[in-house]
């Protein structure tokens, strides 16, 4: 018996599995509550993402940031396959490795350009990452008309999370550890009342509509809740070892990523940061599968680009593209619901993880478990 309260965790995603491992390792009896993929629906966001580590919810106090990102840096080292000084606790399985990283730099009036983030003032961190300041100029790429003119670039390591491996990863670690998974899709948290005395709504995109938040869509303040459209390729036939990205200046209207991963033997190529309310077709709804389906258009400039780091990629025959969904929410939700929540049950929200959910991850789940313990 345990003394745990009985817990339904909402949604299988990438937050949803963390929140749910962290607590069942905590002794509490959990079982997730997901919708079940169709045959014909997408991936779901979190097996699309690329993925690396790296804060980027600029929005969100820094505090929870460090809260959020730290934490989810130590999983990831602990899971390592290839860390000097990991435990390497069946890394291999996890699909975690670390790999070396260019990050550049197109406009010189950026603060990350000017000085290095935050998180790589951290001392463990920045131990970790191997971060030794700005490459030599002369190494940078040369100017283009797609990506711009390079000023700036810095050489560090990343955890890499090949999302294919990991996904199935964490849910087979939650089984073991004796949590439960129901294929269902809750249109009334209300209904789940009797049944659990903790609700923890990890439910992405989805929280829209079950919780009405953002609904409906509020087209002059599109930055409150939507759905920003990520399009990658997985390529197969060529090999570059370094994962290397842009993700400010230009980067931001046309992020670039070149992100290799051992696990599965692939590089993902990206990508878009389309929302949803740019598009002229924008009258549709925001569930709408049409928005999954890859565009020919992006999937040319992407090579286009990523050909531009490194030629060979203009060459790729083997590859297979993915679309996204990111849940993008101004700022996230991390909280405990107190106009729901009672004597007896408690509904946590943590969702809206936008562009760097795998980054803040397992944080989510340390600090699902830190708000339980302050009650
Ligand atoms: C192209 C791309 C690249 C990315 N790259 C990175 C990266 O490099 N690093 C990084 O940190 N992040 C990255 N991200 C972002 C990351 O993927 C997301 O932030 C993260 O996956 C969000 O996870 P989630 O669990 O909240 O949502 P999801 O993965 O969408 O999971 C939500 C789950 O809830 C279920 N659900 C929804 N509604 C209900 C309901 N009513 N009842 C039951 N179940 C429900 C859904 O079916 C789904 O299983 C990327 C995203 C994309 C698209």
């Amino acid at each position: 018996m345990t003394d745990h309260p009985k817990t339904a965790i909402l949604g299988g995603g990438v937050i949803g599995l963390s929140v749910a491992l962290r607590l069942a390792r905590e002794g509490f009896p959990v079982t997730v509550i997901t919708q079940p993929l169709g045959p014909t629906d997408p991936p779901m966001t979190s097996l699309v993402a690329a993925a690396y580590w790296f804060p980027t919810h600029k929005q969100l106090e820094l505090e929870l940031q460090r809260e959020l990102t730290l934490p989810t840096f130590e999983h990831f080292w602990s899971l390592m396959d290839n860390a000097p000084g990991s435990q390497n606790a069946g890394s291999k399985d996890a699909g975690v490795s670390m790999v070396d990283t260019l990050e550049l730099f197109d406009d010189t009036s950026l603060p990350e350009q000017r000085e290095p983030a935050w998180w790589m003032g951290d001392e463990q961190t920045r131990d970790r990452i191997g971060f030794h300041g700005p490459v030599d100029e002369k190494t940078l790429p040369a100017p283009t008309e797609q990506l711009g003119t390079f000023v700036q670039g810095y050489r560090y390591k990343l955890p890499v999370i090949s999302m294919p491996r990991y996904m199935p990863w964490l849910y087979e670690q939650f089984v073991r550890q004796g949590g439960d998974v129901r294929d269902e899709q809750v249109r009334d948290v209300a209904a789940l009342k009797d049944e659990f005395d903790l609700i923890v709504n990890t439910t992405g995109l989805g929280a829209r509509k079950l919780t009405f938040d953002g609904e409906p869509l509020d087209r002059a303040r599109p930055e409150t809740f939507h759905t920003l459209i990520g399009q990658v390729m997985a390529v197969r036939d060529v090999w570059y070892p370094t994962l290397t990205f842009m993700r400010y200046g230009m980067g931001a209207k046309k992020p670039t990523y070149i992100v290799p991963r051992a696990a599965t033997k692939d590089v993902v190529l990206g990508g878009t940061y389309l929302p949803l309310m740019d598009d002229p077709e924008q009258n549709i709804d925001i569930d709408d599968g049409c928005w999954t389906v890859p565009k020919d258009q992006w999937t040319a400039d992407i090579l286009e680009r990523a050909a531009i780091l490194h030629p060979d990629f203009a060459k790729t025959k083997d590859y297979h593209v993915l679309v996204g969904k990111r849940p993008y929410r101004k700022p996230l939700r991390l909280e405990v619901d107190e106009q729901f929540s009672d004597d007896k049950l408690t509904l946590i929200h943590c969702y809206g993880h936008s562009t760097s959910g795998v980054t803040m991850s397992w944080g989510s789940g340390e600090k699902v478990l830190a708000m339980l313990n302050d009650q």
